[in-house]
């Protein structure tokens, strides 16, 4: 198992990311299924122009609430990711994205759109969820699974895991302040809110949106 710190100069970037966004914190959901379209996109694109010799199929993307447990799944169908992919795309770039961000929106981060476009999208999850695990498989052939978890401090750990499908899962342990999004009803609200024509079909509970 591997153990680090995230790079980055800020102390502590969370407190910040949920202070700047207070109003707005569902749009972790948004961020979320975006992230989780782009992958299985990706990997359309891959599998037409015969760089992945995986079966496209049918991908969907399934949302999954855990009441009892307090948490959210997130999981699709797309290219996944190596350890290494992990430690490039989500502990380095997101966080050169945030300071950043601290940087230039310190007085004005209430607007809505600017957390996706510094790249902050996937630490939206921190917005209500007291850790944050990341389970994936690369479509790559030969490529072990990862498992990344993070409590929101900038220490992570990587792991490697047994998960032999293709794709990404991503659970959030909802912090207290957040169980609102426990509710089925809210969830289903925020989707058809933000969700409702994605490319890539959304799966929640037993219905699909
Ligand atoms: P952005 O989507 O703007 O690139 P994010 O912070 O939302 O920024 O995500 C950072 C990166 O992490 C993505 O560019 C992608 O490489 C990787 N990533 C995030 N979620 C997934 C996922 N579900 N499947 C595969 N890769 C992902
Ligand atoms: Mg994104």
């Amino acid at each position: 198992m591997a153990k680090g710190n995230i790079n980055v100069s800020v102390e502590n970037i969370f407190p910040l990311i949920k202070k700047f966004l207070y109003s707005d914190h569902e749009i972790f959901l948004r961020e979320l299924i975006s992230n989780a379209t782009d992958a299985t996109l990706k990997l359309k694109h891959l599998t037409s122009i015969g760089e992945a010799s995986v079966e496209y199929g049918n991908p969907i993307i399934e949302v999954k609430i855990d009441k009892e447990g307090k948490k959210i799944h997130i999981v699709d169908q797309g290219v996944g990711m190596t350890a290494e992919e992990v430690e490039k795309y989500i502990n380095q770039i997101a966080f050169s994205g945030a300071e950043e961000f601290i940087d230039k929106y310190k007085d004005s981060g209430k607007d809505t759109g600017i957390i996706g476009h510094f790249g902050l999208g996937f630490y939206s999850a921190f917005m209500v969820a007291e850790k944050v695990e990341i389970i994936t498989k690369s479509y790559k052939e030969g490529t072990e699974a990862a498992h990344w978890t993070c409590d929101g401090s900038p220490e992570f750990t990587l792991e490697s895991s047994d998960k032999d499908t293709r794709g990404t899962e991503i659970i959030l342990h909802i912090a207290e302040d957040s169980t609102e999004f426990l509710e089925e009803a809210k969830i289903r609200e925020l989707l058809n809110k933000y969700n409702k024509f994605m490319p890539i079909p959304i799966k929640f509970g037993t219905k699909d949106i």
